[in-house]
């Protein structure tokens, strides 16, 4: 379970909730599958062992897993829109299918902060290049772990109330078109508030953050398991896929 260490508001819905999450464990082979490196048939290299138990320790001082979420009222559903209280519209025909008959929708980001990015930064300044795509690999692997347990937390939650909650699903993957979106969930949520920032074409800042969604309700439609992943055209090629297969 998540161990949640500061939650900063009250669940009242009127505004978004912060949760600063511990920093969860991370293994040297999850490190190595984001690299999408396969040691299946062969074993690491002394060199590289050290490399990344180095580096994923350095990873772990490093990031800040935060989250902020609110529960927003579902209004009505088209073939591909979801219409939110407020006058909110999300555009994505496997959101519609997925939560159209929800009572509620989740919005969430996440976000492991800046201080990883930064010491990426630095080591490609050096030339370091090893170093900084262990980094990376490493932040991606904390960030879908983080947001796999945040998600766990929300729908425990939820499921004390007798309800359900849906796959999260969330715009800049395969199934979801363009990236329009993630500015109606940061924007929504004030994200900036725990530090994420858009560009002009709606990339956040940092990179290593999350923009997602999970519909809630008492009678919702049965995946049998299913997730994003399964809906994902990269599911074949995706390295982060078993370890975010609910939200990376
Ligand atoms: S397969 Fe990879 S890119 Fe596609 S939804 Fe899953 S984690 Fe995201």
């Amino acid at each position: 379970m998540l161990n949640i260490e500061r939650e900063e508001c009250q669940r009242d819905m009127k505004e978004p909730i912060v949760w600063e999450a511990a920093v969860p464990d991370v293994t040297i082979d999850e490190i190595f599958r984001a690299q999408g490196a396969d040691y299946s048939k062969r074993s690491p290299r002394p060199k590289v062992i050290e490399l990344n138990q180095r580096i994923l320790q350095e990873a772990a001082g490093l990031v800040r897993p935060t989250a902020i979420w609110q529960e927003v009222r579902i209004s009505g559903s088209g073939e591909q829109e979801l219409f939110l209280e407020n006058g909110l519209k999300l555009t994505s025909k496997l959101l519609a299918r997925v939560a159209g008959i929800a009572d509620n929708l989740i919005l969430m980001a996440m976000t492991i902060g800046s201080f990883l990015e930064e010491r990426i930064a630095e080591y490609n300044e050096a030339g370091q290049m090893l170093e900084a795509f262990t980094l990376d690999a490493a932040g991606s692997t904390f960030l879908a772990k983080s947001s796999v347990r945040v998600f766990e937390q929300i729908e425990a939650r939820y499921k004390a109330e007798g309800m359900t909650a849906t796959f999260p699903l969330g715009p800049g993957h395969s199934y979801w078109s363009g990236l329009n979106d993630v500015r109606v969930i940061i924007n929504f949520l004030k994200a900036d508030q725990i530090g994420i920032s858009l560009t002009e074409t709606n990339l956040m800042v940092p990179r290593k953050s999350l923009a997602f969604v999970m519909g809630v309700g008492r009678n919702l439609p049965d995946f049998k398991g299913k997730t994003h992943c399964d809906f994902c055209s990269l599911q074949k090629t995706c390295n982060m896929r078993k370890l975010g297969e609910k939200c990376s």
